[in-house]
C-alpha cells in the first residue's frame, strides 16, 4: 500500500505506447493543386517555405506550386539534380531556417524535401508529379551511395496533395512501377510473418491487414489501370498512401518491405539505374512468392496486366545478374530476416529465374 492507502500493482504496466506520424490533410483529385493556399492556410503556413523541385518538374508544377505558395507566405526555391549526401547537407544549408518545406516532383524530390524536413524539424507538404512509389506518404527514404543505397528516417508528410491531372499526364511506366511497389506488399507480409514465427519478430496485425489490402485493390483493379486515366491514378495514389499509412502504423517499412526489396536494393548495386524500384521489385516478388509456395503466378499476371515488367530481361538485367542480385540481397540489411535468408543457393537462384521467368 502506499502512504496514501491506494494499493500500488505488483507488476509495472507494459509499456505500450507508440508514437505514430500521420499526414492531417490529403487532397486527391483533378486539379486539386489550387487547394494549396487553402492547405497552407489550414496549416497555419506563413513566414517562409522552401520548395524542392526537380528541373524538368518546374513547367509541370513546380512554377505554380512557387506563385500559390506566394499568395500566403514567402517562397524560395531549391532545386533538386539529384539525391546524394551532398545534395541533402546542402539542402539543409539553404533550408533549416524556412519554416515549411514542399517537395514537388518524384521520388528523388520527394525523399530529398522528407529527408531534410527530418533533419531540420520542419513539416513538409508532399506533391508528387508521378505515382512511382510508395514513398509520397512514408517516414523512410533511400538515398543511393557508393555501392548501393542506405535507408535514412524521414518525416512523413504533413499534407499530401495528388492533382490526379498531372499525375495521369506522366509517362505510364512510372504508375506501373508504382503499382508493382504496392503489389510486393504481398510477400512483404509473408516475409514479416515468417520472421515473427522463426524470429519472434513483433507483428503489427492494422499495419498488415492495410497494406495486404492495399496490395488486394491494386491486384484486384489491375485491368483497369490504364495508361494516362485519372481514374487508374486516383486509385494508385490511394493504394501508395495506404502502403504509407500501413508503415506509419508499424513504425518501420515492414509492412511493405521485404525479401523484394532487398533484391531490388541488391540490383541498385550490381545493375545501378536499369530498373525503377517498382520494377524491380515487384519482379522480385514473384520470385519470393514462389519460395513461400503462394500465387506467384497471380503477382505476374497482375503486374502484366497494368504493364509492369515481370522478368529482368525487360529491364535489361540478364538471368545471371538477377541470380546474383539474388544472393547478394541477404546480405543488404541483414537483421530483416525473409525468405532469402532460408537457404537459397546460387545454384537454385539460377534454376529458378530460368523457371520462373521463362515460363
Ligand atoms: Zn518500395
Amino acid at each position: 500500500m502506499s502512504p496514501d492507502g491506494i494499493k500500488l500493482l505488483k507488476t509495472p504496466v507494459l509499456d505500450k505506447s507508440k508514437w505514430m506520424q500521420l499526414p492531417r490533410d490529403v487532397i486527391i483529385g483533378h486539379d486539386v493543386l489550387t487547394q494549396l493556399p487553402k492547405v497552407c492556410e489550414d496549416l497555419h503556413v506563413s513566414g517562409s517555405v522552401v520548395v524542392f523541385s526537380g528541373r524538368g518538374t518546374m513547367n509541370v508544377a513546380g512554377n505554380r506550386v512557387l506563385s500559390l505558395i506566394n499568395e500566403v507566405a514567402d517562397a524560395e526555391l531549391f532545386i533538386v539534380d539529384a539525391i546524394t549526401p551532398d545534395v541533402i547537407t546542402e539542402a539543409e544549408e539553404a533550408g533549416c531556417g524556412a519554416d515549411v518545406f514542399v517537395g514537388v516532383g518524384g521520388g528523388r524530390v520527394i525523399d530529398t524535401a522528407k529527408i531534410v524536413s527530418y533533419n531540420c524539424s520542419r513539416p513538409f507538404i508532399s506533391i508528387p508529379t508521378a505515382a512511382s512509389h510508395d514513398g509520397i506518404a512514408s517516414s523512410r527514404a533511400s538515398v543511393p551511395v557508393k555501392g548501393g543505397s542506405v535507408s535514412l528516417a524521414a518525416s512523413p508528410p504533413i499534407a499530401l496533395i495528388a492533382d490526379t491531372g498531372i499525375i495521369a499526364a506522366a509517362p505510364h511506366r512510372l504508375l506501373a512501377a508504382g503499382c508493382a511497389d504496392v503489389i510486393s506488399n504481398y510477400t512483404a507480409i509473408l516475409d514479416w510473418e515468417l520472421s515473427h514465427r522463426l524470429r519472434g519478430e513483433p507483428l503489427s496485425e492494422y499495419a498488415m491487414a492495410l497494406s495486404r489490402m492495399t496490395a488486394e485493390i491494386i491486384s484486384k483493379n489491375a485491368d483497369l489501370i490504364k495508361p494516362h486515366a485519372e481514374e487508374s491514378a486516383w486509385t494508385v495514389i490511394k493504394a501508395l498512401l495506404s502502403s504509407g499509412v500501413a508503415m506509419s502504423i508499424a513504425g518501420s517499412s515492414r509492412p511493405a518491405s521485404g525479401g523484394e526489396h532487398k533484391f531490388s536494393h541488391a540490383l541498385d548495386q550490381i545493375a545501378p539505374g536499369k530498373g525503377l524500384h517498382g520494377e524491380q521489385c515487384g519482379i522480385g516478388s514473384i520470385i519470393t512468392m514462389y519460395l513461400h509456395g503462394g500465387d506467384w503466378r497471380g503477382i505476374r499476371n497482375s503486374l502484366r496486366a497494368i504493364g509492369a515488367p515481370t522478368t529482368p530481361k525487360e529491364i535489361g538485367i540478364d538471368d545471371h545478374m538477377a541470380a546474383r542480385a539474388l544472393i547478394l540481397a541477404k546480405s543488404i540489411r541483414p537483421e530483416r530476416f525473409t525468405i532469402l535468408d532460408m537457404g537459397i543457393t546460387e545454384e537454385v537462384a539460377e534454376q529458378l529465374i530460368a523457371m520462373l521467368y521463362e515460363e
